[in-house]
C-alpha cells in the first residue's frame, strides 16, 4: 500500500556537467522502472539544469536543504518556494546538517512546516549517533527527534511526509545497520512514535526509508522487510549502476 521510495543524496559532489553526464544515464536507466518512486538530489546549482532534464522522466528532483523564511536578508540560504519552483521533494535535518551546520530538531521542524506550506514533500532525517547505538538509547533518541521535529504538523498533512532513519554511524562509513535491526526500528520505534502523533491510519501511510551504507550488494535484505519501504542514499547513487540495481531492488514482488 505505500509506494517504495528510493532517493539519491549527491551530497557536495557533481558540478553542473557531471550532473548532466550521471542523469543523461540514470533518466532512461531509472525512467524504466516501475512500481518505485525515484528522486534525485543534486547540489543546488545543478538543480535547474537537472530539472529541466527531468521532464516527463518520471522521476523526481529534491534539494539537500532549505531554509524557512520566504525571503530576505539571509545570505546564502534558500527560501522554500525557490527550491519549489524546481523541485517536489527536500531532504530536511540530514545528520550532515545537524553535525556540521548546527541544525536541532527546532531548527527542523521550522523547515519542515515551511517545506508543507508550499507543497513539498520533506524527507525528514532522524538516527542515533555511534555513541548513542552503543549506549542502548536508539529509541530514545529517534522518538525525541521525532516528536519535536515533527511537532504541530496536523495530521491530515502527515502521510505527505517521508521519514529516513539514518544511524549516524552508518551513514558513509561502509558500515550498514543490518536489515533487522532497521526494521526493528522502523516498526518498533518510528511508527508507533508516529502512530501516537498522527493515529494509526495515518503512521501507517507514512514512507520510512532506511539510509546509511546502502549499496547494490546490501539493498535487498532492506527491501524484504516490509517496514522498510525504500532508501535514502548517499555514496552509492553517484554511481549509476549502484542507484539502478538500488531501485530496482525495492520494487515490491
Ligand atoms: C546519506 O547521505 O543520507 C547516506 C545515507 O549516505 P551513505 O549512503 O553514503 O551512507
Amino acid at each position: 500500500m505505500r509506494t517504495p521510495l528510493v532517493a539519491g543524496n549527491w551530497k557536495m559532489n557533481k558540478t553542473v556537467a557531471e550532473a548532466r553526464e550521471l542523469v543523461s544515464v540514470l533518466q532512461v536507466k531509472l525512467g524504466e522502472i516501475a512500481g518505485v518512486e525515484k528522486v534525485l538530489c543534486p547540489p543546488y546549482l545543478a538543480i535547474p539544469a537537472i530539472a529541466e532534464m527531468l521532464q516527463g522522466s518520471g522521476i523526481g528532483l529534491g534539494a539537500q536543504n532549505l531554509y524557512w523564511q520566504e525571503k530576505g536578508a539571509f545570505t546564502g540560504e534558500v527560501a522554500p518556494n525557490m527550491v519549489k519552483e524546481f523541485c517536489q521533494y527536500v531532504i530536511i535535518g540530514h545528520s550532515e546538517r545537524r553535525t556540521y551546520f548546527g541544525e536541532t530538531d527546532e531548527s527542523v521542524n521550522k523547515k519542515l512546516h515551511a517545506a508543507l506550506k508550499v507543497g513539498l514533500t520533506p524527507i525528514v532525517c532522524v538516527g542515533e549517533t555511534l555513541q548513542q547505538y552503543e549506549a542502548g538509547s536508539t529509541s530514545e533518541v529517534v522518538r525525541l527527534q521525532l516528536r519535536e521535529g515533527l511537532a504541530g504538523v496536523d495530521a491530515a498533512s502527515a502521510p505527505g511526509i517521508v521519514v529516513a532513519y539514518e544511524p549516524v554511524w552508518a551513514i558513509g562509513t561502509g558500515k550498514a545497520s543490518s536489515g533487522e535491526n532497521a526494521n526493528h526500528v522502523h516498526q518498533r520505534v518510528i511508527r508507533p512514535a508516529l502512530s501516537d502523533l498522527f493515529g494509526t491510519a495515518n503512521a501507517d501511510a507514512i514512507r520510512i526509508l532506511y539510509g546509511g551504507s546502502v549499496t547494490a550488494a546490501n539493498a535487498a535484505e532492506f527491501f524484504a522487510y516490509p517496514d522498510i519501504d525504500g532508501a535514502l542514499v548517499g555514496g552509492a547513487s553517484l554511481k549509476a549502476d549502484e542507484i539502478v540495481a538500488i531501485t530496482k531492488a525495492a520494487v515490491r514482488s
